[in-house]
């Protein structure tokens, strides 16, 4: 009756409460990371299957909190995707990683392209294309440098607004590359109409290569459509010889994974990139 109904409703307040809470700690701690700047990115190589070499980084950010340690992006890229604090945080990420680029090269590592992971919402800032181009001449690295990863499923929401944009970024000489792909069933007309030089292929169907015949075929599948479009492909999620030389015997010209290197801190990528070949 009555008494059950009031119970629970306090009871589901009371939870509310917590949750809400919770997020609204979660989110003045991220707020006030992103005025400190209490972030840091870690490097994964992109390695040329071929040769072994680093063609290319990922940069990958992580939070840096003094009472839970390291936080991972699925665990606050989200709220601050809600939030719009991604715009900030997004910013701060294409700087430094562009920042560290120019870095090696001055060092007088040869030079390799960084790719950096764009959120939808950073997409569709207006200041978005401004930012971009001041972050490039503000840290001096030249634009077929950059690469900016845009996922599947971003690019299949695709409007004339963005066509137009990725077509300003590609003017300006930036790589672009799909991220996850092969998860969001885009078809090859679809691609077509996009200025893109790379297909990343999702690493859910990297995991299985070795075993599952329906995954080898898919990966396959990309393979090829990407040849016939004059695009780069790379396997993510590379974790074993055994997927590595499958990926090499298909044609896949490009990969990325633990099998080379886990995504780590600048000065533990150095020696790497200073060694150069990964095999
Ligand atoms: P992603 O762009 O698909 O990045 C690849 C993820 O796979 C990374 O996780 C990486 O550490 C992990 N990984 C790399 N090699 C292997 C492997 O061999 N095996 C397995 N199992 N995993 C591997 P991470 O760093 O936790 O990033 C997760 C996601 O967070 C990224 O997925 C990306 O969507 C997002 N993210 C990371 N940094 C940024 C950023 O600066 N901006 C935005 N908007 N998103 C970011
Ligand atoms: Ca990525
Ligand atoms: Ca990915
Ligand atoms: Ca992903």
């Amino acid at each position: 009756g009555k008494g059950l109904g009031k119970n629970t409703y306090q009871y589901f307040t009371a939870q509310m409460n917590i949750a809400v809470k919770r997020r609204m700690t979660l989110e003045s701690a991220l707020r006030r990371a992103v005025m400190q700047k209490d972030f840091v990115l870690h490097y994964q190589p992109q390695v040329n299957l071929e040769t072994g070499e680093i063609i290319a980084l990922e940069a990958l950010v992580r939070w840096k909190t003094e009472d839970s340690g390291t936080v991972m992006p699925g665990d606050f890229i989200p709220l601050a995707e809600e939030t719009g604090l991604i715009n900030e945080i997004g910013e701060w990420v294409l700087r430094e990683g562009c920042r560290q680029a120019r870095e090696w090269q001055d060092q007088g590592l040869a030079p390799r392209r960084m790719a950096i992971n764009l959120s939808a919402r950073q997409f569709s800032d207006k200041a978005f294309l401004d930012m971009v181009t001041r972050v490039l001449a503000d840290t001096r690295l030249d634009p077929s440098l950059l690469e900016l990863e845009i996922t599947e499923s971003q690019v299949m929401r695709q409007t004339e607004g963005m066509i137009m944009l990725l077509n300003r970024l590609s003017e300006m000489g930036i790589h672009l590359a799909i991220d996850d792909f092969g998860t969001g069933y885009s078809s090859l007309s679809y691609l077509k109409r996009l200025p893109i030089q790379k297909l990343k292929i999702d690493q859910s169907f990297i995991r299985d290569i070795t075993v599952d015949p329906n995954d080898t075929a898919i990966v396959v599948a990309i393979i090829n459509m990407a040849k016939s479009l004059d695009l780069e492909t790379i396997a993510e999620g590379v974790e074993t010889a055994g997927q590595l030389a499958l990926l090499r015997s298909k044609g896949c010209r490009i990969g990325q994974g633990f099998y080379f290197s886990a995504p780590v801190r600048a000065e533990q990528i150095y020696p790497l990139l200073r060694q150069n070949n990964l095999y």
